[in-house]
């Protein structure tokens, strides 16, 4: 399931403000390519235990109308074609000014939702003054201080009502065939990867149209292994201009991801892994995706003995952390190296996402594990846990019941996952832990 919300508004009106504020502390992906732009960032959040995308489509910096023109139509462009809500931020401090009446005229031709959002509204008597805000004729407007985080709730509650049912948090139907997105910054080897894959026999099934506007999946069967490949590449070219491009690959990525059951992120023996790869690889794992490392170009390493790829993946490791038990398989899509294992590899992520482990066998292994080694008394009190359940859901979790779950502190949460690594197979897949109250 993908939906993405984007903020678009004039200069200084408080967007990245706001950003901020639904990301917290979590990493988003910058675009900072910029030329005229200010950086364009791109996060995913959660509201009400909802999770969505977030386009933060930047700001421009001060020159000449002209360019204030071209880049409000390019903002607005992204955000619709690309997102399913958007924010249109105003800034109550300041009033209407022209840039927003030229963006308002471009928003309310667009047949996606748009919400009005009235920010910088720290005080009442802002309030007063903001009410000049109902004259440009959004239906939805929503006063707010990103800032103090006033009325941010109410905006988060509409947005999040547009979303469609979630079919998010069901189980993976017994027959499904897993879906697969590639992964990884340009360059990276992607499309020779996928050439190497198919070019090996015509193994195209069908064409399948994605869930949503942007995606394809395509079925195949390699070596009689079924799979989709969920791939967002060459559906439209949407601007000429370089940096617009990346910024909608990213974006394309990231949707694609939604889809995807496993992710195969690749990344560039030779250059290493990235600031950008990480941020990639903790966004799949955030969303409950498989994940699967691909380290290309791996000819181009030297003396590669197997201390190379050892060493290798022991650094690699390290700053994948805190959640690291991925596999990891060293190819080259140039040689065709080790590809059909990364395949293969996959295909064995995809079947631990969907382990259940029972319920009899989970307590008697947890309950073990627990009494072995005890979470820390907490003011006084000796915390229990009596009863472990997995919870039908795609990303594997599972509800721990103890006499105090709010004081299971993260030390003792990272034992307990641990231990699940350890008795069960989930290489490859995130896992959730839920404490409650019994
Ligand atoms: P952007 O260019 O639209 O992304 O705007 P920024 O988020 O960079 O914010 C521009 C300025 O407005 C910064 O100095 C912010 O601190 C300030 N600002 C943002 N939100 C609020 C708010 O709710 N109240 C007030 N008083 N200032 C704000
Ligand atoms: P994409 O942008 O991620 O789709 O990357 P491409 O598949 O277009 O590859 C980018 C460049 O890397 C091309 O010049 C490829 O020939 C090269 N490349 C891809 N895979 C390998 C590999 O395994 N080894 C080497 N040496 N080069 C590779």
């Amino acid at each position: 399931m993908s939906f993405t919300v984007a903020i678009v508004g004039r200069p200084n009106v408080g967007k990245s403000t706001f950003f901020n504020r639904l990301l917290e502390s979590r990493k988003a992906i910058v675009d900072d390519v910029s030329g005229v732009t200010r950086d364009r960032q791109y996060g995913i959040t959660d509201w009400n235990g909802r999770t969505f995308n977030v386009i933060d489509t930047g700001g421009f910096v001060v020159g000449s109308d002209d360019v204030f023109e071209t880049e409000i139509r390019k903002q607005v462009k992204i955000a619709i074609d690309e997102a399913d809500v958007l924010v249109f931020m105003t800034d109550a401090a300041v009033g209407i000014t022209e840039l927003d009446e030229a963006m308002a005229d471009m928003l309310r031709r667009t047949k996606r939702p748009v919400f009005l959002a009235v920010n910088k509204v720290d005080n009442s008597e802002r309030q007063l003054a903001a009410t000049e805000f109902y004259s440009m004729g959004f239906d939805s407007i929503f006063f707010l201080s990103s800032m103090t985080g006033s009325g941010t709730g109410e905006l988060l509650d509409a947005v999040t009502e547009m979303m469609p049912v979630d079919a998010e948090e069901t189980e993976i139907g017994e027959n499904e065939l897993p879906r697969f997105a590639i992964m990884g910054q340009p360059n990276v080897g992607k499309s020779s990867l996928l050439n190497a894959l198919i070019g090996e026999e015509r193994t195209i099934v069908s064409d399948i149209a994605g869930t949503t506007r942007d995606t394809i999946h395509t079925h195949y069967n390699l070596y009689q292994k079924e799979f989709i490949l969920i791939d967002t590449a060459g559906i439209r070219k949407k601007s000429k201009e370089k940096d617009d491009l990346e910024f909608y690959s990213i974006i394309r990525a990231i949707k694609a991801m939604d889809e995807a059951d496993v992710c195969l992120l690749l990344i560039d023996a030779d250059k290493g892994i990235t600031a950008q790869d990480i941020n990639i690889y903790s966004l799949a794992a955030r969303k409950g995706k498989g994940i699967v490392v691909l380290v290309n170009k791996w000819d181009l390493i030297e003396g590669k003995e197997t201390n190379t790829a050892r060493d290798y993946e022991k650094n690699l490791k390290q700053r994948l952390a805190p959640f690291n038990d991925v596999p990891i398989v060293f190819i080259s899509a140039k040689d065709k190296t080790r590809i059909f294992k990364g395949i293969e590899l996959a295909i064995e992520v995809f079947e631990n996402k969907k382990r259940k482990v029972q319920t009899s066998v989970l307590n008697e292994v947890m309950l073990k594990a627990v009494q072995a080694y005890r979470a820390p008394v907490v003011r006084g009190h000796a915390i229990t846990i009596k009863y472990v359940t997995q919870l039908p859901t795609q990303t594997p979790s599972f509800a721990f019941f103890s006499n105090f779950p709010d004081d299971i502190k993260q030390p003792y949460k990272n034992y307990l996952e641990n231990q699940l690594r350890k008795n069960f197979d989930f290489k490859g897949v995130p896992v959730r832990l839920f404490f409650r109250k019994k």
